[in-house]
């Protein structure tokens, strides 16, 4: 749940010469400019508005600026388009934008590593890939490159298909010890297509993708 919400901060308090308080006829009044702005977690996103109040220190009767007699309605006008607007309240919008260029370069990151180990497969490289044609939800499979000899890959695919991309793989799942050989350059196609989602290298042994299953005559799906 994202709490946001509005609120207002005091950014200048000065005395107010002269006015007289139409509660206590007292010539004691403040002004007071508030910033209003729009918070999420109550971090200051970015203000909106900026407000004037006239405070009698005396009675302590407020009145909000739109009741603000004229005459003084011009000073109060100087004195709020005066006072600049602190910078911390535009501090979530420059976590906000921090945030959304910190990702878009990690992805930007990520994709060219890929890139990188599309064109220069090795061995033990995980590719994820899509069946679109497919309509039932787990219709991701993954393969494992065993050997590169030349231009020819040889692969094997894990044992269970799945509904997503996967940080792990299943306990009972690995890969199969039985082996297809495929072209580089059909890997390539893969991509273009937009079959193959995403490549691997570097993984962590504990997330079981060094597991293997034996391959039995059962296990075919028969397509
Ligand atoms: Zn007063």
């Amino acid at each position: 749940m994202i709490i946001y919400g509005w609120n207002s901060k005091n950014i200048k308090q000065a005395p107010l010469e002269n006015y007289e308080c139409s509660n206590c006829q007292q010539k004691q009044s403040v002004i007071a400019i508030f910033a209003k702005y729009v918070h999420i977690f109550w971090i200051p996103v970015f203000p909106y508005k900026k407000t004037a109040v006239i405070v009698c220190t005396n009675c302590k009767r407020e009145t909000e600026e739109n009741n603000i007699e004229l005459g003084t309605k011009g000073a109060i006008q100087q004195l709020k388009s005066a006072v600049p607007i602190p910078k911390y309240l535009f501090s979530g919008l420059a976590l906000i934008l921090i945030a959304i260029g910190y990702f878009s370069f990690v992805g930007i990151q990520n994709g060219e590593k890929e890139k990188a180990y599309l064109s220069d497969p090795k061995t033990g490289d995980i590719y994820f890939l899509r069946r679109e044609k497919e309509t039932n939800q787990y219709n991701y499979f993954i393969m494992k490159v065993r050997k590169v000899e030349g231009d020819s890959l040889w692969l094997s695919y894990s044992s269970f298909v799945y509904n997503g991309i996967v940080t792990k793989l299943d306990p009972r799942d690995g890969f199969y010890d039985i082996m297809f050989s495929m072209h580089k350059d059909r890997l390539k196609e893969l991509d273009t297509s937009g079959e193959l989602k995403k490549v691997m290298r570097d993984y962590s042994a504990a997330d079981g993708f060094y597991q293997e299953v034996e391959f039995h005559e059962s296990d075919s799906t028969g397509n």
